[in-house]
């Protein structure tokens, strides 16, 4: 990492704290071993999913009651029940009196119903309302507490409720701690449970291009914390970085330009050969930028771009889909951007690239789904790498603090997002794109 300019220590010292430049209150990450969270949770409201949602999460966590004064590290509030717009006041009435004793860090889930599976206009109208609600509570917290809204399937009750439990332990938990703002749906399929919480991708095989370092690297960590045998792909003249994560991680190292027409070839082989089975999990991460205005841009820092980010994992992906390379429930990750979401002057080339992923994403949730798998992007927004490391300090620390975590993100925020949609736990977790970004005030 760069070293800190005397500006950029300035800007993030006490006394530009005092003069009331935001610093962001300290994130409390996941660590392996310790508590998903550090104080007791409260669930509130009433309907469909009211008794499931307490018998899953007396497991992992202490329940408090509403009504109680001590600090909670998490709410989760089942808003299934609200099915008019007139129900919409037992959002105030429920959370009004719990904003002041939630403790810092806290994580705040709201679940409703997916409001375009649900034929009742009164009731449509109500489950898109919490959109509102919840990205607007996100901005009022403060001491680094977030907000989601997690959308059920009409189709799971009590008895299928298994399919939502990898989603709240992610987001009841630090390893969201740079999640906030956002909105999950969860699907009926089937998901399957780990024998142990702490290892859910035992047993899976990963592929994360892009892993010689940045985002990539630790990708390849986390998925190995969590249990999995890691290839890290890279092209080969980043083969020292590339060395060093594979000796980190016990992995294996491919080195490999994932533009290379047989590169989907080379990866089934690589699997077989060294691991004797197919992929399970598909990490697209390897990405470039060549900003220019688009009326300064000549054809190769377009093409380049398209190539790597967009057009390699399209066509990795068709081929070990055709080929009956991927494993059993295989996952698929993508890796957007917030610049694909929100548009960025000078990157036409990257945000086409990284919209394009979304895109990716949405057209082969079906085909996923008919094999027992997913797929799902990361947006990652401003994070701590040595590409923004690199950014002139005045676009660096004002990118640093547009969020309501008035922070920049570390790779491994992005890293934990890709690790849940990884496990076979997350099947029902089908066609999102989540923005890893302190909910930037770029995009939606
Ligand atoms: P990085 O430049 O540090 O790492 C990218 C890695 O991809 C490098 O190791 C590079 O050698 C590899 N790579 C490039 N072209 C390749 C190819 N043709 N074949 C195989 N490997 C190739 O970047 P990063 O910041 O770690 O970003 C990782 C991903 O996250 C990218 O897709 C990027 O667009 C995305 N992203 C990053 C940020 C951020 O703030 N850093 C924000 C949004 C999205």
């Amino acid at each position: 990492m760069a070293k800190k300019s005397f500006l950029e220590q300035l800007i993030n010292s006490p006394l530009a704290a005092k003069a009331g430049v935001p610093q962001g209150y300290p994130l409390r990450r996941y660590k392996q071993g310790e508590p998903l969270l550090h104080a007791p949770i409260v669930v509130g409201g009433q309907g469909r999913l009211t008794d499931a949602l307490n018998t899953v999460l007396e497991g992992p966590y202490k329940l408090l009651k509403a009504e109680a004064d001590s600090p909670r590290a998490g709410i989760v509030f089942d808003a299934t029940g609200l099915t008019r717009p007139e129900d919409l006041n037992q959002l105030h009435s429920f959370f009004h009196p719990q904003i002041k004793k939630v403790a810092d860090n806290a994580r705040l889930v709201v679940i409703g119903t997916t409001p375009e599976l649900i034929d009742d206009a009164d009731a449509r109208i109500a489950a898109r309302a919490l959109e509102g609600f919840t990205r607007s509570l996100a901005k009022e917290m403060r001491k680094a507490a977030t907000v989601q809204l997690v959308y059920v399937d009409p189709a799971i009750d009590s008895s299928n409720f298994s399919t939502v439990e990898s989603t709240l332990r992610f987001l009841l938990s630090g390893k969201s701690a740079y999640v906030d703002g956002q909105v999950i749906r969860v699907t009926p399929a089937p998901a399957e449970a780990p024998a142990d919480w702490e290892k859910p991708l035992a047993g899976r095989l990963a592929v994360v291009t892009g892993a010689a370092r940045g985002i990539g690297a630790v990708i390849a960590e986390t998925l190995a914390r969590d249990g999995a045998s890691v290839i890290c792909v890279d092209i080969p003249q980043a083969g020292e970085g590339l060395t060093a994560t594979a000796n980190k991680v016990k992995g294996t190292a491919l080195p490999l330009d994932v533009t290379d027409p047989a590169a989907a070839d080379k990866l089934a082989q690589h699997a077989q050969e060294r691991y004797g089975k197919k992929i399970d999990v598909l990490v697209h991460n390897a990405g470039v930028t060549r900003d220019k205005l688009l009326a300064n841009m000549d054809d190769s820092k377009w093409n380049m771009v398209q190539n790597i980010n967009l057009i390699a994992p399209v066509r990795i992906t068709e081929k070990l889909l055709a080929a009956g390379a991927l494993g059993e429930k295989p996952a698929v990750i993508g890796v957007s951007s917030t610049s694909g979401i929100a548009g960025n002057r000078g990157q036409t080339n990257y945000a086409t690239t990284k919209a394009g992923v979304i895109g990716f994403v949405d057209s082969l949730k079906d085909r996923l789904a008919e094999i027992g798998g997913n797929i799902n992007a990361v947006a990652p927004g401003f994070i701590e790498t040595d590409m923004t490391a690199a950014m002139p300090t005045g676009p660096r620390e004002v990118g640093r603090r547009i969020n309501s975590l008035q922070q920049g993100g570390q790779p491994v925020d992005v890293a934990e997002t890709v690790a849940y949609f990884a496990s076979t736990a997350s099947t029902s977790v089908n066609g999102n794109t989540v923005r890893v970004c302190g909910q930037s005030m770029l995009g939606a």
